[in-house]
């Protein structure tokens, strides 16, 4: 557990912005200005639940307009507090000036478990919070878009746009006032895979670098390295399952809330998973080792950790004893600025949360896009690519006849050239394309500037000076 002494997640972030902002030369008033949170709205809202009235307490917090709409996540879990969600606002801030989605930042919580409700109940409960804030324009297409976090899914941002849509019948764009919905209610192809997506996207970036993994004392490519991964909610199961699947990584250990699997010959992360859905739990698996206390593993050797959960679950009481010496961080704010310090200081090299989870962010904005525009990704291009393609592919046969050269494109060749880009190929380019161009101009300034040594100053110094740039052409 975090010890007293370490401050809360909100003045952990306050921290890693005051650290960038040491290096910047912005006014005293725009630094306050860019660190302040706007507004933060509770509500507290009555639902009859099973013949008696139950009481919620949600969360809304704006930190930043320096561009609208806002935009972040709605989580829905029993430690929800302002602290946090204000928190969690102001990375949503950095992360969208990181990589260039063009929303300022917010986030949203309710207080509850939502394993000890049912589905028609989680509807009713959904729709009033979402009630409350539509009212007051924290949900809106053109103010302020929320997606999905912890504990929620597509099916919460369904009923928050259907929810939307009755209260707002005539608004033609109604469907972009949430991201994260299923495709079959204005969703896009590949969000739901997208943050895990982005972390697989960011460490094939990083490993591109042969100076960049050597400051993490790492050679070589992603094949064969060791992982061990921290939660297997949405987030942590499709980075690991990418990671192993499709780049040769080797899972030793998962960790999830009640222990942990281990296996230094690596994990089936899809086997984990469907035994995970079954069963609700991790425990009883029968192809690996089990651990009680999973938070041990995270101190367990391996190349690459990563922290796909909650926030501070590295802290000054573990730091010392971690051993991996690359750290991306999946989660928001799993590292406390404490932590942060030491780890910097034993070399480790980490990817932060605000570059590294902020494929979800990406794709939500492809999402929102595709709403505004009301039409699907590709729609238009598809067949008119695979014709041009084909045109060349008879071309290059009719010569080769011709002219008796006994050319023969191989079939594989001519399927994969056949193919036009359909919307979830097109989301997965302008995601890796998104994650390679937001790396560059954090290394730029990683490598360029002997007073920066890490990638979490980098970044911030990158997003600040964008929001910065934004506040000043609005007049501040
Ligand atoms: N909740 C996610 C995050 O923390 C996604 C936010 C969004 O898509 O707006 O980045």
């Amino acid at each position: 557990m975090q010890t007293d002494e370490e401050p809360s997640f909100r003045d952990s972030v306050d921290l890693m912005v005051n650290r960038a902002m040491r290096l910047m030369d912005l006014s005293p008033g725009l630094e306050q200005k860019i660190r302040v949170c706007n507004s933060t709205y509770i509500v507290r809202f009555g639902v009859r639940l099973r013949g008696k009235i139950e009481t919620f307490t949600g969360y809304r917090s704006v930190h930043s307009e320096h561009m609208e709409p806002v935009k972040g996540g709605i989580r829905y879990a029993l430690s929800v507090n302002q602290d946090e969600v204000e928190a969690l606002a102001a990375l949503m801030t950095y992360k969208c000036a990181l990589v260039e989605t063009p929303f300022g930042g917010s986030k949203g919580g309710l207080c509850i478990d939502p394993r000890a409700w049912e589905e028609h109940e989680l509807e009713q409960i959904t729709r009033r919070f979402a009630y409350e804030l539509i009212k007051r324009n924290l949900i809106h297409p053109a103010q302020n878009v929320p997606a999905p976090d912890m504990g929620t899914g597509e099916r919460e941002m369904a009923w928050i746009a259907d929810q939307y849509t009755r209260m707002n019948t005539t608004d033609i764009n109604s469907r972009a006032c949430v991201t994260g919905k299923p495709p079959h209610a204005g969703g896009i192809q590949g969000r739901v895979e997208a943050t895990g997506r982005g972390v697989q996207y960011a460490l094939r970036v990083f490993f591109r670098y042969p100076e960049d993994t050597a400051k993490a004392g790492l050679s070589g490519g992603l094949e064969g390295k060791r992982v061990i991964v921290q939660g297997l909610g949405n987030v942590g199961y499709h980075a690991a399952k990418f990671l192993s699947e499709e780049d040769g990584c080797i899972i030793t250990a998962v960790i999830e809330r009640d222990g942990a699997l281990h296996d230094d010959r690596g994990l089936c992360i899809e086997d984990i998973r469907q035994w995970m859905v079954k069963r609700g739990s991790i425990k009883g698996y029968p192809s690996a080792a089990y651990t009680e206390d999973g938070s041990a593993l995270l101190e367990a050797a391996c190349d690459i950790l990563i922290p796909a959960a909650l926030e501070g679950v590295i802290h000054m009481g573990n730091a010392p004893r971690i051993k991996a010496p690359l750290i991306i961080e999946a989660a928001n704010g799993p590292i406390t600025f404490g932590a942060d310090e030491i780890l910097r200081e034993k070399g480790v090299v980490i990817i932060p949360d605000m570059y590294a989870n902020a494929g979800g962010v990406t794709v939500s904005y492809f999402e929102w896009v595709k709403n505004l525009s009301h039409i699907r990704f590709g729609r238009m291009q598809r067949r008119a690519e695979e014709a041009r393609s084909l045109l060349l592919v008879e071309e290059l046969e009719r010569l080769s006849a011709d002219k008796g050269l006994g050319w023969t494109l191989t079939e594989d060749f001519k399927d994969r050239f056949l193919t036009g880009s359909d919307e979830l190929a097109l989301v997965r380019s302008g995601l890796d394309d998104t994650m390679r161009t937001a790396y560059q101009a954090m290394r730029a300034v990683w490598h360029g500037r002997d007073d920066v040594n890490d990638l979490r100053t980098a970044a911030y110094i990158v997003s600040i000076d964008r929001v910065a740039k934004a506040y000043r052409s609005k007049g501040l």
